[in-house]
Formats: structure tokens, sequence, C-alpha cells
């Protein structure tokens, strides 16, 4: 590694985890702190130095990196950061937030001497322990080279979407991006529902899309999850799609657009929340069906 870090992980839930691992991983010096501090505990063993709060965590902090479940968990966690945030500081935002939620964010940023660099991922628990996940990220160039270390330990690529981080630009391909993997996995809780319902085999409705160009291999590990009951622990979990799920149509509404099926896909993933399920893999919206 040509440049070692000094990061902050505030979040260590699935994906933040996983991160602060490939962080300490490339040889940098992190930090970590989660709302439930057990979460920290198996990432003290890699290394990772446990901060007793926000603030503590990013005290002298290079980098600060954010997974935390919303825009509202973020203003809040990174307000109780302000005390220790060395002034100048790059600020990696990797929670999934809304389109209306990053002029928010940069706003934030300015107030607490933060230069922000908007960082949404895309890949799930898997790819994300392994290091692979892929950066959908916007900030100036100045700024990049600042925070590439960081980038190239989580991911295995980045994209840049644009040059100003309030502009929201890698915010609204991760929405995109997100509108297919929610409507693919609800596709696939419906199409086993079905499959079931009138005495179709799951396996020979995928005998027939076997090798053709509708054989995805998303749908194939989704249903697998489902036949399987290997719902927990999740890699994307129900209540964390259901807040992605109205994120998107609160950015289609935003446009004056309206989108069916993600509306009826968001209130799927609320009514299975609602049974219970809220902490089991996305895949779980199946039993929306029933
Ligand atoms: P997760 O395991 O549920 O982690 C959520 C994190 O947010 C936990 O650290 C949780 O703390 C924290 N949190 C929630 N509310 C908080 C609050 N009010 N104050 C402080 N901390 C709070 O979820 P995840 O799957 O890692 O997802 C994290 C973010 O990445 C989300 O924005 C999600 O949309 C995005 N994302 C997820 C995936 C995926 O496949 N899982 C992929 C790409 C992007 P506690 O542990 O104390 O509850």
């Amino acid at each position: 590694m040509d440049t070692k870090l000094k990061v902050a992980v505030l979040g260590t839930g699935i994906m933040g985890a996983a991160m602060a691992r490939n962080l300490l991983r490339a040889g940098h010096d992190v930090a970590v702190w989660n709302r439930d501090a057990a979460k920290t505990e198996p990432l003290a063993a890699d290394g990772a130095r446990r901060a007793t709060d926000p603030a503590n965590a990013v005290e002298a902090a290079d980098v600060v990196l954010t997974m935390l479940y919303d825009a509202a968990a973020v203003e809040e966690v990174i307000r109780a950061a302000a005390p220790g945030i060395r002034a100048g500081a790059a600020w990696v935002q990797s929670t999934t937030v809304g389109v209306r939620d990053v002029p928010v964010l940069a706003a934030l940023a300015g107030d607490v001497g933060l230069d922000l660099v908007e960082a949404p991922v895309s890949g799930t628990r898997a790819p994300a322990e392994a290091g692979q996940l892929l950066v959908l990220a916007a900030a100036p160039d100045a700024l990049r080279p600042r925070v590439a270390p960081v980038l190239d330990a989580i991911g295995a690529r980045t994209i840049w979407t644009g040059q100003d981080a309030a502009a929201g630009s890698a915010t609204r391909l991760k929405l995109v991006v997100n509108s297919w993997v929610i409507a693919a996995s609800n596709a696939a809780g419906e199409v086993v529902a079905l499959a079931e319902a009138l005495d179709v085999d799951p396996q020979q409705f995928l005998g027939v899309l076997d090798g053709g160009g509708l054989d995805l291999p998303y749908l194939r590990t989704k249903m697998g999850l489902i036949t399987g009951q290997g719902l927990e622990p999740a890699s994307f979990a129900v209540d964390t799609a259901r807040k992605d799920a109205h994120l998107i149509v609160d950015a289609a509404a935003g446009q004056g657009l309206k989108l069916d099926g993600a509306e009826a896909f968001a209130a799927r993933l609320d009514r299975v929340a609602g049974q219970g399920r809220d902490k089991q893999d996305m895949a779980a919206a199946y039993y929306a069906s029933r």
C-alpha cells in the first residue's frame, strides 16, 4: 500500500463491518464505532480501535466513512462526531440515501468541516467481505486521490459519476441500480409463490429458462434462499430494502413519474417487515404473497 491512512468507520452492520475489515487488511489504521457496541467487538481482533463514541472515532482521522441505515442516522452520527473532526478530513458517505438527502448532507459536511465524497456502493454481503464492491462516487478531482486508498480497499472498481458531491449523481445511479435489484428480488419471490400455488416444480421453471437470456444468476440465488429457507443471516435485509424501495418511489415522484411496480414492491416489503421478517434477507418478500 502506498499510503497508510487513519480511517474512522461509523456503522459496522453487514456492510460497514466488512468494509472496516478490508481497510484493516489493506494496512490502514482503522477506528470503528457502532451504536450497538457489541458489533465492533469482532473487529478489535482484526486490529481495529473500538471508539467510545463517534467523536472519539473520528479524532485525527484522514477519512471518515459512514455506512449507516439512512440519512437521518448519518446526520445524527455526524453531528455527534463533530467535536472530534479534524477540519478538512475527507468524508466517504456510503450509506444509501435519497435524492433529497444529498444536498442536506453536503450542507452538513460544510458545517462540520468535512470534504464530502458521495460514495454509495453496489454489491452485497459477499462482495463487501471480499473487498469487491462497485463504488459509485462523486467528488472533485482534487479530492479523489485522498480517498482512493479507501475506495480501493473496499471495492474492485470505482465509477466516478461527477465532480459535485452535492449534486447527487452517484445516489441517482445507485437508486436506479437498486430499483432493478428490488424488482428482480420481488419477482423471484412471486414466481416461486405462483409456481407452488399452481403445483409447478420451481426447478422445472428454471429448466425452461436454462441457458437463455432470462436465466439470471441473481434469480437462482434468491430462489435458492427462498426454497432452502436460507433467509438468515441476511445479505440485504427486508428492512433495508424497504427503506431503499421508498427512496426509489420518492425519487420517481419528485420527477412526476409513477412507478407502479416500485410502489408495489415497497408495499410487499412493508408487509413482510410487519410479519416480523424485517431482519431476514429481502428474498423473504416471497412471504408477502402468502
Ligand atoms: P445493517 O447491517 O442493518 O446496518 C445498519 C447500520 O446502521 C448499523 O450499524 C446500525 O446500528 C446503524 N444505525 C441504524 N440506525 C441508526 C441510528 N439512528 N444511529 C446510529 N446508527 C444507526 O445494514 P447494511 O446492510 O450494512 O446497510 C447499511 C447501508 O448500506 C444502508 O444504507 C444500505 O441501504 C446500504 N447498502 C446495503 C447493501 C446490502 O446488500 N446489505 C448493499 C449496498 C448498500 P446498530 O447495529 O446499532 O443497529
